[in-house]
């Protein structure tokens, strides 16, 4: 068994102590598979500042039975990803991101991973992030080449209790947490290339918008340890 994205295996998670303004909020942006889940859950981890993982509030809500539970199912089943793009789900999101930002210990800044995706829901964080005063953007970029995206969706499980990802081959073992190891319903090749085509569209004309905020983050090489990548970012941070 391989693992590349637990955190846990990753000797620069053990690093300290690292310096970054106090109030920062941090915005993940990039690719279908490019990490952001996991770097979101590093840099939060290591800069001891909350976590906010868009698709993850979703699938908690899901699970927990939501109104919109039955119609968020249908979409899932249909198009294969968490149904963000509707607008039943993105206004609860970004209820939730507000409603999360006021309690005290977001106050000294924290990460968000998976929203926005389109400038139009940029408009919509902006307006949230006004009650957070003195709040400094930092916009993680990660550009992942394509045929690394497939290969890990191919690889990839995520935990059906703490939605912490891995790269496995073979047989899957248990989450670090208990939970059990399960295929997403999106992780297949033919919805990544949807997935990346929506992605390109919507989401990339955000570093545009963002401008001098992006911190770009190449990765190339599908052997690039997390720790590498971890490193770049912390330096740039
Ligand atoms: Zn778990």
């Amino acid at each position: 068994m391989q693992i590349y994205f637990n955190p846990s295996y990753n000797p620069a998670y053990k690093r300290s102590p690292i310096s970054f303004t106090s109030k920062d909020v941090i915005l993940l942006i990039g690719a279908p598979n490019s990490g952001k889940g996991t770097f979101g859950r590093i840099i939060s981890e290591k800069l001891s500042i909350p976590y906010i993982g868009s698709g993850n509030v979703i699938r908690e809500e899901t699970k927990k039975g939501n109104h919109f539970q039955e119609q968020a199912q249908k979409l899932i089943e249909r198009f294969g990803v968490v149904p963000k793009y509707t607008q039943m789900v993105k206004l609860f999101l970004i209820e939730t991101i507000k409603k999360q930002i006021a309690e005290p210990a977001y106050k000294k800044g924290f990460v968000l991973e998976g929203f926005p995706r389109s400038i139009k829901e940029a408009e919509q964080l902006k307006e949230v992030l006004k009650a957070h005063k003195d709040a400094k953007l930092k916009v993680i970029h990660l550009e992942v080449d394509k045929p690394i995206l497939y290969e890990r969706c191919a690889k990839r499980y995520i935990c059906e209790d703490c939605y912490r990802t891995y790269s496995i081959d073979g047989k899957p073992q248990r989450c670090k947490c208990g939970g059990k190891l399960i295929k997403r319903e999106d992780d297949t090749p033919e919805i990544l290339s949807r997935r990346i085509e929506k992605y390109e569209k919507e989401t990339l004309p955000l570093l545009k918008y963002y401008g001098d905020k992006v911190i770009d983050i190449e990765v190339h090489d599908k052997n690039t340890p997390i720790s590498e990548t971890f490193e770049k970012i912390i330096d740039k941070l």
